[in-house]
């Protein structure tokens, strides 16, 4: 915690505003719409999956429908399709960003629009804070007119080309789950410059009930709502997100400076017009055998470090489901390794990380 967040959980127990809604989950949404540059509307949900949920059915994804989706990310990207009982179809990522890879995207569209039926929606995913290739996702997502979803998830505080990500989709998606870079310990939220959407987000959020004197329904609802007491721990977090984002980035940066002489380590770096807030810090290793040496050397010093994320089409869950690959994510997956990457760690945290790491490499 940054320290005023206790301040306004305070308030709504002063207030006695407890229940969902009121004043902090407006002043939450304020300072997150604020934080896009006013480039947005927010409906602040009780998670990023909810949001992913709500955004996928706004774009009019049903039963039967096919959805792109980045292979390479958390399972939390792709299961509201299945949510919604439509099918993914996965598309490997290329290797400036991580991300989704325009060739394989083009690619993919033209063979289900050829073989199948057109994609509902593309699932883009700004993977460890790195920005997507903005420009030429959007470029093939127009020329198709299939709509972009989001996910900013891991991405608050980064920027391409100057604007804050989150803004980019049809509609966006972020997270403030406890693991993220800010956290209301659990939440999210739909953003989008169209706000009918984020109207309609809270709308389907507070169980579609229809404006009558009596309860009354007409679309099936949902109970996926921030609470007023959560929106209070954002309101503190977002004031120290640029903080946090500063220190995200000198992790990455210590780490890439002191391992600077070992040329078999690399370092995702940022292309020009890109701004990573560096969610976590993330080393690329020469073979699998070497990242597994590094991180049982790390786990044995009480170090913890985890493989990169598992892509889906390699889940036992979703590898039954379409996918254009070339190999780029199972490489990151076998050799890759994110290293402590808190916002909280030591100068001597650092120093010892990078010594255990050293110890293995010579
Ligand atoms: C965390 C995360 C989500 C899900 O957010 P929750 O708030 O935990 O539901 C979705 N996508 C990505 C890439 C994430 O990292």
């Amino acid at each position: 915690m940054g320290g005023t967040e206790k301040k306004y959980v305070d308030e709504a127990f002063a207030t006695n505003w407890i229940a969902p809604l009121g004043p902090n989950v407006n002043g939450f949404e304020k300072a997150i719409r604020e934080q896009l540059g006013n480039e947005a509307y927010v409906a602040a949900l009780s998670s990023g999956t909810a949001a992913i949920h709500l955004g996928l059915e706004l774009l009019g994804v049903g039963k039967g429908d096919e959805v792109i989706c980045q292979s390479f990310t958390f399972s939390a990207s792709a299961n509201p399709i299945l949510y919604l009982g439509a099918e993914p179809v996965f598309v490997d990522s290329e290797s400036d960003t991580w991300n989704l890879s325009p060739s394989l995207l083009r690619s993919a569209i033209e063979d289900r629009i050829k073989n199948h039926k057109k994609p509902k929606a593309i699932i883009a995913v700004h993977l460890y804070g790195m920005p997507y290739k903005v420009n030429e996702i959007r470029a093939i997502a127009d020329e198709f007119q299939i709509p972009i979803l989001e996910d900013s998830a891991e991405a608050l505080g980064s920027t391409y080309e100057g604007n804050a990500c989150g803004t980019f989709g049809d509609i966006g998606i972020l997270s403030f789950n406890g693991n993220k870079i800010i956290t209301t310990s659990g939440g999210g939220a739909l953003v989008s410059k169209n706000k009918n959407y984020t109207d309609k987000a809270i709308f389907l959020a507070t169980q579609a009930r229809d404006d009558a004197p009596h309860y009354q329904h007409s679309h099936i609802g949902y109970n996926y709502r921030m609470s007023n007491v959560l929106a209070g721990i954002g309101r503190g977090q977002m004031e120290v997100l640029e903080e946090r984002v500063a220190a995200r980035r000198a992790n990455h940066k210590f780490y890439e400076e002191a391992l600077a002489s070992f040329s078999e380590i690399d370092f995702l770096q940022e292309p020009e017009g890109y701004f990573s807030n560096r969610w976590l810090s993330c080393i690329l290793t020469p073979s699998f055998e070497i990242r597994e040496r590094l991180r049982l050397a790390l786990l044995e010093e009480n170090i913890e470090s985890r493989p990169l994320w598992k892509p889906l089409h390699l889940q036992p869950i979703f590898s039954d489901h379409a996918q254009f690959m070339d190999g780029t994510s199972q490489v990151l997956f076998e050799r890759g390794l994110c290293l402590p990457s808190g916002s909280n760690l030591s100068q001597e945290d650092l120093e010892y990380v990078v010594a255990t790491i050293k110890n293995v490499l010579s």
